[in-house]
């Protein structure tokens, strides 16, 4: 980044320069917006475990999920926790995961995932065959990313709108 770029846009005190999902929060770099209030933001995972792979981060910068405030930390439980409804009936799902697993992006990410099989959060520690080698997931289409937007967000809308 350019020194002139970046006195433009500054990174506000609760923001990293360089930071991926900073930028994301603030809009400089478009994503798959699921959900978006004034303290957080969900969007899908791009290269997603399953269709419907959401990120839920909160706005300011926080490294770790140890490191939140306890009602940060409560806000971005509680989206989970409504994602999670509106994941297992759209996708006919018993289980949604959600974990906070602190790899690739050092500012705090929850993962909420639909869980298709048991096997679709998992460890090596469970598999026989110990000379595996992990990739990346595939990047997905923005179509279909689209249609899960669609889908996830209208009936998130759906069940705020109920309470
Ligand atoms: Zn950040």
């Amino acid at each position: 980044m350019s020194s002139e770029l970046q006195s433009e846009n500054p990174p506000t005190p609760h923001q990293r320069e360089n930071c991926i999902f900073c930028r994301i929060a603030s809009g400089e770099i478009p994503s798959h917006v699921v959900y978006e209030d004034e303290q957080l933001k969900a969007f899908l995972d791009i290269q997603p475990i399953r269709p419907g792979h959401v990120l839920i981060i909160p706005k300011t910068h926080h490294d770790y999920y140890d490191d939140l405030p306890p009602d940060l930390a409560s806000a971005i439980v509680h989206l989970g926790q409504r994602l999670g409804k509106v994941m297992k009936s759209i996708y006919s799902v018993e289980r949604v995961a959600f974990l906070f697993t602190g790899t690739d992006v050092a500012h705090v990410h929850a993962h909420v995932v639909p869980m298709h099989e048991k096997t679709d959060i998992t460890s090596p520690i469970y598999i026989e065959q110990q000379d595996l080698t992990f990739r990346l997931a595939p990047r997905a289409g923005d179509d279909e990313l689209r249609q899960v937007v669609a889908a996830l967000s209208t009936q998130l809308d759906h069940a705020v709108a109920g309470k």
